[in-house]
């Protein structure tokens, strides 16, 4: 890959660690090599051995970093302590590290990680990632950005009562930070009040993203989030983190 480096993934890891504090530990999930040159995806597990579970993850595109900011923020703020009498909160800050370095939407190989969750032979990050479904989610929440929308807008599947009910709670939430996306067609399917109301049957497509694995796995709500660059970085990671607390917040109602 010829693309410069223009972040570094050894100071998000040096980030996370320092507000950690000993609080939590980095486990790794396994290591990407391409020649000479290596990262290991980092897996962080908060709350560990409660009864609720969720999944958090950024960075599967590198060219989208203010999920992998808004983690370290969510642990730089204490955000998640509140929610760890209940919850056990498994982050993963950065899903492809060579991207998230070099700004790139793929990974090293050139693969759009999120297009290989039905993949026969997946690359080694999807691998990776997939290890973390032996055990069951009620939530999973994947960071993204969407250069091309004016404003914050999610997917999601899941169970029925949380597809109707968490995304006005949400919605309130990020709009403190960023307004929605009210676009009646986003990334090329309908939209509604910055809800993308998705019409492909899973079984029918060629390729899953993360979220339909997820929810095939038994998650029981799978949202990908999408921020928008438009707006300073700060705020993009407020709306992340606003809308993370308001679907935690949810399942405790
Ligand atoms: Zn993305």
């Amino acid at each position: 890959m010829e693309n410069k480096r223009t972040r570094s993934y050894p100071d998000i890891l040096f980030r996370l660690q320092s507000a950690l504090n000993g609080a939590g530990e980095m486990a790794p999930l396994g290591e990407i090599k391409n020649g000479t040159e290596a990262h290991t995806i980092q897996s962080i597990v908060l709350g560990q051995g409660n009864s609720r579970r969720a999944l958090i993850s950024a960075g599967i595109h590198g060219d989208e970093p203010a999920g992998v900011e808004a983690i370290c923020a969510l642990l730089e703020r204490r955000t998640l302590s509140e929610y760890l009498q209940d919850w056990e909160i498994h982050l993963i800050p950065c899903i492809n590290p060579f991207g998230y370095e070099r700004g790139t939407r793929e990974n090293h190989d050139g693969q759009d990680l999120n297009r290989h969750f039905k993949s026969a032979n997946p690359p080694r990050e999807v691998i990776l990632i997939k290890s973390l479904f032996d055990s069951l989610y009620d939530l999973t929440l994947e960071l993204h950005e969407d250069i091309d929308s004016s404003g914050y807008y999610f997917y999601q599947t899941g169970e029925a009562e949380l597809m109707k009910n968490l995304p006005p709670k949400i919605l309130h939430a990020v709009q403190k930070a960023m307004p929605i996306n009210m676009d009646s067609e986003i990334d090329e399917s309908p939209a509604s009040g910055g809800v993308i109301k998705r019409i492909s049957d899973p079984d029918a497509m060629d390729w899953w993203p993360m979220a339909l694995y997820a929810r095939s796995q038994g998650a029981r709500h799978c949202m990908t989030l999408e921020s928008s660059p438009a707006f300073p970085m700060e705020k993009r990671v407020d709306a992340h983190i606003n809308a993370i607390q308001a679907a935690l917040m949810h399942f405790l109602m």
